[in-house]
């Protein structure tokens, strides 16, 4: 008989006010008969609708049902027959608006605990022993080059791999990863983790070079027609940065989230002066913005000894893009939320560093092309906070460059790389695009699924 609890079990977190002051993971997961309890609620339905609501379509009913079996490793194998880094989307996915908005245990109470289970699961397997490949995959005598190691380029390289090609990795930074690894923190994805899924690509045989900016180092022409790779996969995302065009933007203390975010997660600057790089917020931050990023943002300023945290958004609470998990975490950690708020001017001491900012109060009109109600500005409203630091997170585009080196690739006028939804085959032969790079800032899974579809799509074209 399936457990009939309406409530989703709680997994095991940091009390607030001690998590606000370290980067350690805030959510510590089930435990082994947690993991049994919260799966034992799911009804496992025969028409599955909570694998409709999962971009790489992991088998759900099957591999929970395996967990209230207690049989965990069986769960793991079930997971990664379609997802290659399930501790990963585990505990990033917004499932609450994918798989979990499907489950039928939701009509009436909460839905299933899928996320939870998935993340249970790969650290079990991860804890016992399971990982890497089991058997080594002969080459198929083809090479396929993946600019970027994000989410996007990662799935697609190992989805390659399997099939027996030799892969490639070209990442522009240090370390592998993407956002994984320089922007999502600490506190919500460990590093560690990270680095084991990706080690785990490399035992299977795929190839990483770091510190390789193509565009600059080497283009992707000279890939296909001097190294002799026979496609090519662009998972570039989108990493540049925009924004507010306010005055006072360029004072010392103005930070991209991309830069503040670089320095606390991949370079860690909360370590310093163990490590190189400094980071200083000051008594008061401010963070422009309302999606993941910006909660990201925030809760680092908090960590990093700030006393005053504001988030400054210009809609209200309901338009947030932002996964409601980290707007409430968020505010546990006493994030101050200034809502229908817009800066309109950053001012700096004699010495150029922040001081205050200059904001307007906002209300609500019609709605715009995004379908969302579009902020007015209230007359009178204009006010003025003291801050050190200011945080821009509105937003993230493409870096132009491999557009700019790349004659015959078609991109959108915002720089997104123009690809088949279901290929990711571009306008260019042998070449294929997915994740950020093509779509915008988006999310893990649906960057993990374009690189899997691309992966197909490559191995069906390089097949004939
Ligand atoms: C702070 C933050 C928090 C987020 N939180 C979440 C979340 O909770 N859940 C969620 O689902 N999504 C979240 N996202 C979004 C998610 O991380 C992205 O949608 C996803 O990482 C996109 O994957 P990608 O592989 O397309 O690109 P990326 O992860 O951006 O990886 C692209 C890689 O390509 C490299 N690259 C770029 N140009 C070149 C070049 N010319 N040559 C070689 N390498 C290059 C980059 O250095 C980077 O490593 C968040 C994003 C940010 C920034
Ligand atoms: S919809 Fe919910 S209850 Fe049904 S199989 Fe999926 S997870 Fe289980």
């Amino acid at each position: 008989m399936p457990n009939m609890s309406l409530k989703k079990l709680p997994a095991r977190e940091q009390d607030p006010n001690v998590r606000n002051k370290n980067f350690l993971e805030v959510s510590q997961g089930y435990d082994e008969a947690m993991a049994m309890e919260e799966a034992s609620r799911c009804l496992n339905c025969k028409h599955r609708p909570c694998v409709s609501g999962c971009p790489v379509n992991v088998r759900i009913p099957e591999f929970i049902k395996l967990v209230a079996e207690g049989k965990f490793l069986e769960a793991y194998d079930v997971i990664t027959s379609t997802n290659a880094l399930p501790a990963i989307c585990g505990r990033v996915c917004p499932q609450e608006t994918q798989c979990e908005s499907k489950c039928v245990r939701g009509i009436k109470g909460d839905p299933v605990g899928i996320g939870r289970l998935e993340r249970f699961v790969a650290d079990y397997a991860m804890q016992h022993g399971v990982a890497g490949p089991k058997e080594e995959i002969p080459s198929n005598g083809k090479k396929v080059a993946v600019v970027g190691s994000g989410p996007a380029g990662l799935t697609c390289a190992g989805d390659l791999r399997k099939l027996g090609y030799d892969v490639t990795v070209f990442e522009a930074l240090h370390t592998p990863g993407g956002v994984l690894v320089y922007g999502i923190p600490e506190f919500r994805l460990p590093k560690a983790l990270v680095r084991r899924e990706i080690s785990k690509l490399e035992e299977m045989g795929v190839s990483i070079k770091t510190d390789m900016v193509i565009g600059r180092c080497i283009s992707l022409d000279e890939l296909m027609s001097e190294e002799g790779y026979d496609a090519i996969f662009v998972g570039s995302g989108a990493g540049l940065p925009r924004f507010q065009n306010i005055p006072g933007e360029n004072l010392c203390g103005v930070y991209s989230a991309n830069e503040f975010l670089t320095r606390i997660n991949l370079m860690k600057a909360y370590s310093f002066p163990e490590t190189d790089t400094p980071i200083k917020v000051g008594k008061c931050a401010a963070v422009v913005g309302g999606g993941n990023v910006a909660m990201d943002a925030a809760r680092c300023a908090k960590r990093l000894g700030a006393e005053t945290v504001y988030i400054v958004y210009r809609r209200s609470e309901k338009e947030m893009p932002a996964r409601v998990e980290e707007i409430e975490h968020a505010k546990e950690e006493g994030i101050i939320f200034k809502l229908l708020t817009n800066p309109t001017e950053i001012h700096g001491d004699e010495n150029g560093f922040v001081k205050a900012m200059t904001c307007v109060e906002m209300e609500l009109g019609e709605p715009d092309a995004s379908g969302r109600r579009r902020p007015v500005v209230k007359k009178g409203s204009e006010h003025t906070i003291d801050v050190q630091t200011v945080v821009i997170a509105i937003g993230n585009s493409p870096n132009p460059l491999i557009k700019d080196t790349t004659p015959g690739l078609e991109c959108q006028s915002w720089g997104g790389i123009i690809a088949d939804e279901e290929t990711g085959k571009t306008s260019k032969p042998f070449v294929y695009a997915g994740g950020d790079a093509v779509t915008g800032a988006a999310t893990v899974i649906l960057a993990m699924g374009a690189g899997k579809k691309a992966a197909a799509a490559i191995h069906e074209e390089l097949s004939k």
